[in-house]
């Protein structure tokens, strides 16, 4: 990675300032459900305090602005639950400080007197309107508050807010730990992969994938088609798809995905069975097919066997394996063997030694659904952040960070 990273700063008696992605799921009763994102952030606020800094944090968490009153807004969208599980997490701080103040006077006090080894959580920086406007006042405002900027939020990286790019303009700015992570699996991949290398691409729509499929052409020895997507190319190629998912205006497009591939030399592999629904429903009739054997009144909702086994011998041989999309309607569980089966081999190519990376927020859910987790290389914590990356984009909040 060519960015400037929390190893490159001498923290002592320094005051770091740092984004973190917190944005995570509250339950009923307004207790964080997963920590999972705050969990990923230890490793840096850690490191920050063993070295003799004192840190604040930032985040968002949802979306504040659809609250209907102030008290709605408070209730599910203050971050005071995640600074009490932070608080639970990290019991060698000195002391965990939360604040309702996001920038400004109020702040700036709360930060004042902050003391190596503590800690302090400001509120949802989305409760002030200038963030995601990415409001230089509101940037300027934050930069007060530290001395030097972390950004270890890799899951909002792809957006341009105050306290995602407009902020690290004021000061010196680098990444986080789990930032560093992020791109280096997910960009270091790409940009050196060990041969040969698959990719797997699935999901709902082709018309969401165009990106990234186009940018991987150019790199990858095979790609792996399935999901809702798939549909679109067996069309394309002259298949009945019946009731499936089809997006008849990117027909064309998909053919000429093909062609490019082919000229790429990339073997661009779909699926030659599927399985079929005769409603999109957990408990339709279903059954397995050929793919060029849909019966009129079906719908394709996964992968078939005959598929799996292909796709899984591929992934398997492969060096190199990025994969996002599921290959089916895994949220239900008829239809979850598809993807179920590729996370396995994506396991087994990883005990081979191969590097393996998931993005996507679906595929990432499919992956933890089948228990496969912890059995990859990396599994992405950024959703948007991650595919944007696998289509080549340069994220504005990696962007501003400074160069080694
Ligand atoms: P990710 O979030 O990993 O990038 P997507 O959002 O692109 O993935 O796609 C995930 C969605 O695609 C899931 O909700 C899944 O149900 C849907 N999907 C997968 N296969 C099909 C299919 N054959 N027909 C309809 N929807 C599908
Ligand atoms: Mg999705």
């Amino acid at each position: 990675m060519n960015k400037q990273t929390i190893r490159d700063v001498d923290w002592n008696g320094k005051r770091a300032l740092v984004r973190v992605d917190f944005n995570v799921p509250l339950d009923d009763e307004g207790n964080v459900s997963d920590d999972t994102r705050i969990r990923e952030s230890l490793p840096t606020i850690r490191y920050l305090l063993e070295h003799g800094a004192s840190v604040v944090l930032m985040s968002h968490l949802g979306r504040p602005q659809k609250a209907k009153s102030e008290e709605e807004k408070i209730r599910k969208f203050s971050l005071k639950p995640a600074a009490e599980r932070l608080f639970e997490l990290l019991p060698e701080a000195s002391i965990v400080h939360k604040t309702r103040a996001i920038s400004g006077e109020a702040a700036e006090a709360a930060v004042r007197n902050l003391l190596p080894g503590a800690v302090l959580l400001l509120e949802n920086t989305r409760f002030d309107d200038r963030e995601e406007a990415n409001d230089p006042t509101m940037a300027e405002e934050l930069a007060r508050l530290g001395d030097v900027y972390v950004n270890d939020a890799f899951g909002s990286a792809h957006r341009a807010h105050a306290s995602t790019e407009g902020v690290a303009h004021h000061l010196p700015a680098v990444a986080g730990f789990l930032m560093e992570k992020e791109l280096n699996f997910l960009q270091g991949t790409l940009e050196n992969p060990e041969k040969p290398f698959v990719t797997i691409i699935g999901g709902a729509k082709i018309s969401d994938k165009i990106g990234v499929i186009e940018n991987l052409l150019g790199d990858v020895d095979a790609l792996l088609i399935g999901g809702g997507m798939a549909n679109t190319f067996l069309a394309a190629k002259g298949y009945d798809m019946a009731d499936s998912l089809v997006e008849q205006d990117s027909i064309d497009l998909a053919r000429t995905l093909m062609q490019k591939a082919a000229a790429a030399n990339v073997d661009l592999i779909l699926p030659v069975d599927a399985v079929i629904a005769d409603a999109f429903s957990a408990d339709a009739q279903r059954q397995t097919v050929a793919v060029d054997a849909i019966p009129g009144g079906w719908r394709m909702l996964d992968i078939g066997p005959d598929t799996v086994v292909h796709y899984a011998d591929v992934v398997r041989n492969a060096k190199t394996v990025i994969w996002n999309g599921p290959m089916g309607v895994f949220e239900m569980e008829p239809f979850a063997a598809g993807t179920r089966a590729i996370a396995q081999a994506m396991a087994e190519a990883t005990d081979n030694g191969a590097t393996t990376v998931i993005g996507g927020g679906d595929s990432v859910a499919a992956i933890e659904q089948a228990g496969l987790a912890d059995k990859v290389s990396h599994v992405s914590t950024g959703g948007g952040a991650s595919l944007e990356l696998l289509e080549g984009k340069i994220l504005p909040g990696v962007a501003v960070l400074n160069d080694k």
